[in-house]
């Protein structure tokens, strides 16, 4: 590690003014569970470290009538463990409990896990299934982005050198609608995703219909990946009628990986398939108000 300055705010406008200062030549530092190896491995340096850790006013889950707003330095053992977000933002609770181990999950945030801007970022492809906003600030003021936008490749986000991501905002899931995380690591902890999927379905009052689906992708493109064609094909279907094995179809077609130490691109996109349509099928089932433990991933390992 080269030597670097550290510097601890005591509030978020005090690490605004850090950030407007420093720009570029300082990194931020929240749970240190990717940056610490990142600056160990000499992958990147700096000569400023700006240490948000402290800041309390970004911790917090809160839910605002239909909406639920989550500080970026809350971490993954908080929200997999968070009551009031069980029923209504599954996914994300799902994908926050598979996450490393309970030292990962205690430590890292989902801050850290969203501008770390990895592919398989786990909780970047449920809040996309969530269809989450992000709120980002600097001295400047604040603006509000789709998780959709937010991501631009791998390690890459649409976060400018001043900002910093300070809140998540999505809508907590309404009795007709359902989601789901699923994904495959090489071992059942401690695993980055080989591959992983998230899905988001709202069915019609009398639950026989398919309204709008959400079907993301994980580890198998640059970003965290929404499958556009396979939601079109979800939507307006009969439930009864869905074959699901076209929606597994789809989503290894739409899926664009790549082979790496984890895992061949052609055992990825065989895989993903598989994940896609079990995650739509717990969704369905969820959105439903059938209960379906043991199919789904399932909010598992929380501290
Ligand atoms: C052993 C191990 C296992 C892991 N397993 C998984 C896994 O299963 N799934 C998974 O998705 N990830 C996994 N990770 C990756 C990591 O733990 C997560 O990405 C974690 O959420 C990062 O959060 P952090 O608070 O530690 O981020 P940090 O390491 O502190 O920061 C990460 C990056 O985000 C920036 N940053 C952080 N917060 C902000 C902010 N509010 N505004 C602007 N920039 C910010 C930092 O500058 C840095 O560039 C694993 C890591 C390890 C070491």
């Amino acid at each position: 590690m080269n030597e670097f300055a550290v510097l601890r705010p005591s509030s978020l406008r005090e690490a605004l003014n850090m950030k407007a200062k420093y720009g570029k030549r300082a990194k931020v530092l929240a749970g240190g569970t990717d940056l610490v190896v990142q600056l160990k491995r000499k992958n990147i340096s700096t000569s400023v470290l700006i240490d948000i850790s402290r800041l309390d006013e970004l911790r917090f889950v809160k839910v605002d009538g239909h909406v639920i707003r989550i500080g970026t330095l809350t971490s993954h053992s908080k929200i997999c463990s968070d009551p009031s977000l069980m029923r209504k933002a599954e996914p994300l609770c799902e994908a926050c409990a598979q996450i490393g181990s309970p030292q990962i999950r205690n430590r890292g945030t989902i801050g850290g896990n969203l501008v770390n801007a990895s592919p398989a970022a786990d909780s970047a492809l449920a809040l996309l299934a969530l269809g989450a906003e992000f709120v980002i600030e600097s001295t400047a003021g604040q603006r509000i982005i789709p998780a959709q936008e937010f991501f631009l490749g791998p390690g890459e986000t649409a976060l400018r050198e001043n900002e910093l991501l300070t809140e998540i905002k999505f809508k907590a899931l309404e009795p007709t609608e359902g989601g789901a995380f699923f994904k495959l690591g090489r071992r059942n902890a401690l695993a980055i995703s080989i591959a992983s999927a998230a899905a988001w379905v709202k069915l019609s009052a009398d639950f026989r219909v398919v309204e709008e689906a959400k079907v993301c992708l994980g580890a198998v493109a640059p970003v965290p990946l929404r499958a556009v064609r396979t939601e079109e094909m979800l939507k307006g279907v009969k439930v009864d009628s869905l074959e699901l094995r076209d929606i597994e179809k789809s989503a290894t077609e739409e899926s664009s990986p790549i082979t790496d130490i984890r895992s061949s691109a052609q055992y990825r996109r065989m895989v993903v398939g598989v994940l896609a349509r079990r995650a739509v099928e717990s969704a369905l089932r969820r959105a439903a108000g059938q209960i379906d433990a043991g199919v789904s991933g399932g909010v598992v390992g929380c501290d």
